[in-house]
Parts: C-alpha cells; sequence; structure tokens
C-alpha cells in the first residue's frame, strides 16, 4: 500500500497560507498590495477588533471581471505574470497569485468587484472549499471591495498566536503607514471599530506622476518626493523628522534613491523610523541596512538609529523579489554597486546637509 497521497488542496492552502497570513496585518498587506496593482486612486479600510473579527478593504481600480472571479480566488492564478520573462522583469506588488486562496482558507472571504464597462458588479463568497457557489449580481462601484471576517476560525492553533487586539493592531497601523509612505499619490482611508485611524489624502502633485507599474522605474521620479516635505511625511512620521530632513534625489549608473534622511541631530533609539522601498516595494535587507550605517558612522552614535524614509529604483531585472512568500526581502544582482551607490549618495548628503547654508535651503 502506497503510504504517499496529494493533499486535500484545502490543506495545501492553509500550508501556503502559514507562509504569509501570519496575522491580521498580513491579510492588509496582501489587500492593498492587490488594490495598489490594480490602480487604485482612493483606498478605504474597515477594521473590527484589530481586524481579527473584520477587515474590508474597497478600491477604485480596475476590478475584477465576472469570468475572472473565481480564477482571482483559485490558487496560482494571477493577471501579473505569465512567463519567467515575466517574473523576471516583474514590477507589480503581486505575482504570486497565492494571496485570495491563501486568505480563503484560513477566514471568511467576500469578494465583490466591478470590472471597466461592467453594468454592475458581482459577489463571490468562498470558504476555502471547492464547491463555490456561483457568483451573483450586487451593486458596486468600478473597483473592488474583499472583506475578510474571522481570521483563523478554522485553525484555532494559529489564532492561539495572536497578541492582544492593541498589538495586532499596531502592526496594521505601522504597515499602512509604510504603504502610504510609499504612495503618496494614493489616498487611503483607514476606520477601526468605527473610528478614524487615518485620513490621508492623495497628494496632487505625486497623483500627476505615473508610477507603480512604469518599464524603466530607474528614471522614474518616486512619490515620495512630491509635494516636497508634505503633509504625508509629516502626519505619519512628526514634525520633528520633517524639520530635521534632508531631500534626496540621486542618479547614477541605472540606479534612482529618491526620498528623505534625517540629519543626525534628529536619531532613535530604536531604528523604527527606517523605511526602505524598492520599486515601491517595502523591503528589509541587510545589505540596504548596512550601506544606510556605514554612510552614518561618522556622526551618528553607534548606540542610535538613523530615520529615513528611501526609495530606490532600478531596472527589475536587477532584483530578484521572489526570495521568500512575505516578499519583503530581495536579491540585488549587483549588490556591491547598489550598496556603493547607497553609501555614497548617503554619505554626500549628510556632509552637505551638515553645512548651514543647506539647512536654510531644506527647512
Ligand atoms: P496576485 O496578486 O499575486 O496576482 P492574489 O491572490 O492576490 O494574487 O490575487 C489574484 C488575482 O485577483 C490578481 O492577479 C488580480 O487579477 C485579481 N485581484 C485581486 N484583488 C484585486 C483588486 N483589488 N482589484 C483588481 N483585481 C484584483
Ligand atoms: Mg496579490
Amino acid at each position: 500500500m502506497s503510504r504517499i497521497h496529494l493533499l486535500p488542496p484545502l490543506l495545501i492552502n492553509q500550508i501556503a497560507a502559514g507562509e504569509v497570513i501570519e496575522r491580521p496585518a498580513s491579510v492588509v498587506k496582501e489587500l492593498l498590495e492587490n488594490s495598489l496593482d490594480a490602480g487604485a486612486r482612493v483606498i478605504q479600510v474597515e477594521l473590527e477588533q484589530a481586524g481579527i473579527k473584520r477587515i474590508q478593504v474597497r478600491d477604485d481600480g480596475d476590478g475584477i471581471g465576472h469570468e475572472d472571479l473565481i480564477l482571482a480566488v483559485s490558487p496560482h492564478a494571477t493577471s501579473k505574470i505569465s512567463s519567467l520573462e515575466d517574473l523576471e522583469a516583474v514590477a507589480s506588488l503581486g505575482f504570486r497569485g497565492e494571496a485570495l486562496p491563501s486568505i480563503a482558507s484560513v477566514a471568511r472571504l467576500e469578494l465583490i468587484s466591478r470590472a471597466q464597462g461592467a453594468e454592475h458588479g458581482w459577489r463571490l463568497r468562498t470558504d476555502g472549499t471547492d464547491t463555490l457557489e456561483a457568483p451573483e449580481p450586487a451593486a458596486h462601484p468600478v473597483g473592488t471591495s474583499v472583506e475578510v471576517r474571522d481570521l483563523f476560525y478554522r485553525i484555532p492553533a494559529r489564532r492561539k498566536f495572536l497578541r492582544t487586539e492593541r498589538t495586532e493592531l499596531g502592526h496594521i497601523e505601522q504597515l499602512i503607514r509604510r504603504m502610504a509612505l510609499a504612495r503618496a499619490d494614493v489616498a487611503f482611508r483607514v476606520q477601526h471599530n468605527g473610528r478614524e485611524l487615518f485620513d490621508l489624502r492623495a497628494d496632487a502633485e505625486a497623483s500627476s506622476l505615473s508610477v507603480a507599474t512604469a518599464p524603466s522605474p530607474a528614471t522614474e521620479t518616486s512619490p515620495l518626493l512630491a509635494g516636497a516635505c508634505g503633509e504625508r511625511l509629516e502626519t505619519l512620521l512628526g514634525a520633528a523628522f520633517v524639520q530635521q530632513a534632508l531631500r534626496i534625489d540621486e542618479q547614477a549608473e541605472g540606479l534612482r534613491l529618491s526620498g528623505w534622511v534625517a540629519r543626525p541631530a534628529f536619531s532613535r533609539s530604536q531604528a523604527d523610523l527606517q523605511f526602505f522601498f524598492v520599486n515601491g516595494r517595502m523591503v528589509r535587507d541587510k545589505l540596504v541596512s548596512h550601506a544606510v550605517r556605514q554612510a552614518f558612522q561618522d556622526v551618528l552614535h553607534h548606540a542610535r538609529h538613523p530615520a529615513y524614509v528611501l526609495d530606490l529604483r532600478l531596472d527589475p531585472r536587477q532584483v530578484d523579489v521572489n526570495v521568500h512568500p512575505a516578499k519583503q526581502e530581495v536579491r540585488f544582482r549587483e549588490g556591491r554597486q547598489v550598496h556603493d551607490f547607497l553609501f555614497r549618495s548617503l554619505h554626500r548628503r549628510l556632509a552637505e546637509g551638515a553645512t548651514p547654508s543647506h539647512e536654510q535651503a531644506d527647512s
């Protein structure tokens, strides 16, 4: 008798979910990435009990056509890539086709979407099993609403690992802060238990830039720089950061670094104000941290942490984002070059920023 057998689809998806859906904030991240990939200009998030009871994300993006709704919640189904070549040059935030089926396998999922040109929207509910009911007509403006209820209701072991509501909400807030920093061109409205958490208007100047999925991100202006030290930067990072922030916009050898770095006078006891994006995607990367730390070496005490929000743009072929399912790690093809570019750009800017004349120019 054979001892090896194929796993049932629900369990396959639950295993996949284990890698990406750790807590409510992971669900919010995946849903926001989908909204941004769909070209949304306004994104609304509603949360109950820090997202454990309910997360709803509404966007005004492209929407999903009736014929695609079932595929959208099927594993390994995506509209974003179709070949290895596409994968190697991927510019969208998503590409794995796993988020919605993973979420559906650990929570109750409802999708309502109306595509451009459709007369009305369609609703699809799924409990993560194969027995999907046919989509039914539903009123909805062009765009998509995804509702996720009762996270981990069928995986008590996982639910036990959730922290207090306050901690989970903290993770969501930090996530929104990151995504909203990268995309000042998009409006974000977030409510928790009916109370407003964020109401971030789109920056008009950033909105006029065409970002996200342009073919050569290295020449793009990051929305981070639009609107100067804008309202959003101040709301999310505080007035003290903005006061000490030096604007960065450096370009060399197909790399472009834009954003803001605080003068050493504004340092932190924790590494909590460090936001680094690669082509608009938030990443954590040793090489990046090392380059930044080195740039600050002479001007900052080693026990203090610099504060920055930086977006590195480069040809997507130069960076592998398919390193981990959560897509927060990257591998640079020319790591040394990236490291030295970051170090040089920041080092020079910090040296310039230390002189009074620049302080004038930047404040
Ligand atoms: P991925 O983002 O990796 O493609 P997902 O499981 O997150 O995989 O989503 C599957 C597909 O569903 C996407 O490729 C996209 O076509 C569609 N989709 C999901 N969310 C949205 C949305 N908010 N707006 C438009 N299309 C969406
Ligand atoms: Mg996705």
